[in-house]
């Protein structure tokens, strides 16, 4: 991603008045390899738990456990829906469902909207990340990872997926 995209988006993250926005309540579902890169990194095992999907758990505060000083403590190898946020995704028939945030629920929105370079750019990450996490996990668990609402979204994009996938 471009430098002044990522200040662009960064900025638009601290003006969020979420108060931690994507971060509270949030339980990134992880591939064995993204355990691997977090253990690897001085992640502590205890981080992750299972509820048939692998995820980082909550601390006492609900935010992430992973979230420290106001912000994401492992930014450059945070997991693939952190990455494509503040796209979500579902899997219908076949078909990935790319689904964004309603700017009521997310300031990022707006600069989104603003700016095509950086929607499309953020998109195609967000494609690209997600598509490696349903490669890297389980249909089992794929499957208990689509069950997560996730409320105020629109739906954006649809790609269909190859039969190797799904
Ligand atoms: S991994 Fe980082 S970006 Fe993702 S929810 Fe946790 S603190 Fe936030």
């Amino acid at each position: 991603m471009e430098d002044n995209l990522c200040e662009t988006l960064s900025r638009a993250c601290g003006e969020c008045h979420l108060d931690g926005g994507c971060c509270f309540e949030a339980r990134p579902p992880l591939s064995q390899e993204r355990i691997d890169i977090l253990m690897k990194n001085g992640v502590d095992a205890s981080a992750v738990e299972f509820a048939g999907y692998k995820r980082l758990r909550l601390k006492k505060d609900g935010f992430c456990v992973l979230f420290k000083d106001g912000k994401c403590s492992i930014h450059s190898f945070k997991p693939e829906t952190c990455i494509a946020g503040p796209f979500t995704f579902d899997i219908n028939e076949n078909v990935l469902q790319i689904f964004l945030k309603r700017e009521s629920i997310c300031p990022m929105v707006r600069f989104l909207k603003a700016d095509k370079k950086a929607y499309d750019g953020l998109l195609d990450a967000a494609v690209e990340n997600i598509m490696h996490l349903i490669d890297a996990v389980p249909a089992a668990e794929m499957e208990e990872i689509l069950k997560i609402e996730e409320p105020e979204t629109d739906l954006v994009a649809e790609i269909a997926l190859s039969d190797k996938r799904r």
